[in-house]
């Protein structure tokens, strides 16, 4: 199959990159990188997201949110760690988004199959075990992805340091079709 017009055609890789090759990964994104910027320009944005939104989701590699929820450079604030949890350094971030950069809408997205639902708080404990100290972080382990959209939801409502709680959404994404499922908050 041909490439679009648009995509540059392929070049022999140098002899650095073949050297490289079968090595780390980070070479490989580097590689990329460099091929993007030759095709990069300036959009000429600010900060500030486009759609005054921030989106909270999990870390989960086939979750991905431009295509998924058709975002475009620039739109967005995106806050990823595993399981998509309302952390304090999440609270943190959605403070800095409204407060500083102007965001006012919230989306929350968990998903099928996450991670953290075959991982318990015993992750901790195991940790301990190992390195001799116990980690300061909850694991958020959880079993039911629709109530911790709930909880994330509340977390998020309740936070004092927000400006914006007035559109705040839930979901969990199904990640064998694709699709967002949205969860009522708790009344
Ligand atoms: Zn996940």
């Amino acid at each position: 199959m041909s490439t679009s017009a648009h995509s540059p055609a392929p070049t022999a890789p140098s002899p650095a990159a073949a050297l490289r090759e079968g090595g780390q990964v980070t070479d490989q994104l580097v590689e990329a990188n460099s091929r993007y910027a030759k095709g990069f320009r300036d959009p000429g944005m600010d900060a500030r997201p486009v759609l005054q939104v921030a989106i909270v989701a999990c870390m989960d590699a086939r979750l991905d949110l431009h295509a998924a929820l058709g975002l475009e450079l620039g739109d967005c604030h995106t806050i990823r760690n595993a399981g998509g949890v309302v952390t304090d350094d999440v609270i943190r971030s959605l403070t800095i988004s409204q407060r500083a950069l102007g965001t006012r809408s919230i989306v929350l997205i968990h998903h099928t199959g996450c991670g953290l639902e075959s991982i318990t708080e015993e992750f901790r404990q195991d940790l301990e075990r190992e390195v001799g100290q116990r980690p300061v972080w909850a694991v958020e382990a959880y079993t039911d992805a629709d109530q911790d959209v709930r909880q994330s939801m509340q977390r998020v409502r309740t936070s004092p340091f927000l400006l914006h709680n007035d559109d705040i959404r839930g979901f969990v994404f199904d990640v064998t079709t694709g699709l967002l499922r949205e969860i009522e908050p708790t009344p």
